[in-house]
């Protein structure tokens, strides 16, 4: 089987977005694994930890235990064949192309309208040189839908062939909050430094005060300028 079979229903000359809804519409209609993916998603467990004023979700779905729970020694990857070449592909699976990378509904979904974007050759899990692509596919699934990547020792099942993926942007955790924490974590660990430093500056005279890149004076301000230069 060929890439060509694989994107036999795509319409290039249309938006990417409207051809992701048109192509999980069709794979709905004719492809049982991807409806039984999607119908667990209605038994996900979520659960949220909280430790130190800090809090993680904690999603489990059962049904990505054939995933999760991949044998991905190198060993066992050399010998299995890729679900992610084309010949290795179910019957009814289909794709839409994006550049160098054909985007794939995946049956064992984290999120509902969950993409698998490979590369149309097996090669090794590596972001790099692929950051152009990567972002220009984050601009043409926007705004509703996000990208990611996962690095090649965080991929559940198939460390050896380049991918990214795609979901719902709604349903991921915000990056910028995380920004937004280590800003103001910043900001309060500059505020516990400044007065310490500043009777240490009293206690000399101005002139006296070392400027080299471990002053203290000069601790304080980098410790104000780095976040907001992110
Ligand atoms: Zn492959």
């Amino acid at each position: 089987m060929s890439w060509e079979r694989i994107l036999q229903i795509d319409r290039p000359g249309e938006l990417l977005r409207q051809r992701i809804d048109d192509l999980f519409a069709q794979q709905r209609a004719t492809w049982p694994t991807l409806r039984d993916g999607e119908a667990a998603l209605a038994h996900l467990q979520r659960k949220t930890l909280t430790e130190g004023g800090r809090s993680v979700i904690v999603q489990m779905n059962p049904a990505r235990r054939h995933s999760t729970l991949a044998n991905t020694d190198a060993k066992v990857i050399a010998a299995r064949a890729c679900f992610l070449c084309p010949e290795n592909m179910p019957p009814e699976e289909r794709g839409i192309a994006f550049e160098n990378l054909v985007l794939l509904p995946n049956p064992f979904p984290i999120l509902p309208l969950h993409c698998t974007i490979a590369d149309r050759k097996h090669c090794p899990q590596q972001l790099c040189g692929r950051i152009a692509t990567f972002l220009q596919l984050a601009q043409e699934i926007g705004p509703d839908m996000a990208a990611l990547y996962n690095g090649p020792l965080c991929g559940a099942s198939a460390p050896d062939h380049f991918h990214l993926q795609a979901a719902p942007r709604r349903r991921y955790p915000d990056p910028r909050s995380a920004f937004r924490n280590f800003r103001q974590r910043s900001r309060r660990s500059a505020c516990k430094l400044r007065p310490q430093h500043a009777r240490r500056a009293r206690a000399q005279p101005p002139a006296m005060l070392p400027l080299t890149s471990n002053a203290p004076s000069m601790r304080c301000n980098r410790s104000k300028r780095q976040p907001t230069s992110r």
